[in-house]
């Protein structure tokens, strides 16, 4: 079973004074010894994150990434620049990304192979909205999403994803998925994974994403194919934060 991993999005939220109190909490916390932590944090604080968290167990992720490895792309940031910053993970194909931001699966894939590049690790976001579930299409449009990725990759560049699962209904809503629910496309994902490789199965971990909070972490986390979750509102305050990471 792979190690749960508990990280937090914070999105465009948070300030260097929030980095340096998350540093010194996560370096306090008796944190489960079976445990990996991660904090998904704004580019402009990855430099003091770094600092920050150096001496705690967490580690550090960015958001996004370029689909570029470098040259003429103002405003845009690099894998090699975020991996220069300390970061060893990134999320790719969050679906704000992919709604806000017109990242279709092409353009997911191009992240990933970019990431896998500079030796990041991807956390591929895959999701369904409200209207594709009352379709009754989520598993069809969440594997499809997962396909677009593991049909572009190398036997061994598959090993190293992290896969999120956020119902974009549940994101930033207060409306979890029910563990059933989860559940669910969790086990369809895992049986995805299967069908290329039983051990990539095994060693993939899939966390779950969308008001997953204090009060609902253990029982999603107790899921048998939920390893971890993707805290996107609750990872902004340390307490909440704690708690979440306490019940994996
Ligand atoms: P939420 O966000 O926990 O605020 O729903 C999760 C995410 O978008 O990663």
């Amino acid at each position: 079973m792979p190690t749960p991993l508990i990280a937090g999005n914070w999105k465009m939220n948070g300030s260097r004074s929030l980095v340096e109190s998350f540093g010194q909490a996560l370096g306090d916390a008796a944190l489960p010894s079976q445990l990996d932590v991660a904090l998904m944090v704004p580019f402009p604080y990855l430099d003091a994150a770094a600092r920050a968290l150096s001496g705690s167990r967490a580690t550090l992720g960015a958001q996004t990434l370029s689909d570029q490895a470098s040259g003429a792309y103002t405003g845009e940031v690099s894998g090699e620049m975020l991996r220069e910053l300390g970061a060893s993970l990134v999320l790719v194909g969050h679906s704000e990304r992919r709604t806000l931001f017109n990242e279709d699966d092409a353009a997911v894939l191009v992240r990933v192979q970019r990431a896998l590049d500079v030796g990041l690790r991807p956390i591929l976001c895959l999701g369904e909205t409200l209207a594709e579930r009352d379709a009754e299409r989520s598993e069809a449009v969440v594997l499809g999403q997962l396909d677009a990725v593991l049909n572009g990759l190398e036997p061994d560049q598959r090993q190293q994803l992290v896969i999120a699962y956020e119902p974009v209904w549940a994101i930033g809503t207060g409306r979890t998925a029910s563990p059933e629910q989860a559940q669910a496309m969790h086990a369809a994902i895992r049986r995805r994974l299967a069908s290329h490789a039983e051990a990539l199965a095994a060693a993939t971990p899939l966390l779950y994403g969308g008001s997953m909070k204090a009060d609902n972490a253990a029982e999603l986390l107790a899921q048998p194919d939920i390893d971890g979750g993707l805290i996107g509102g609750a990872s902004l305050k340390i307490d909440d934060f704690l708690a979440i990471c306490q019940s994996a």
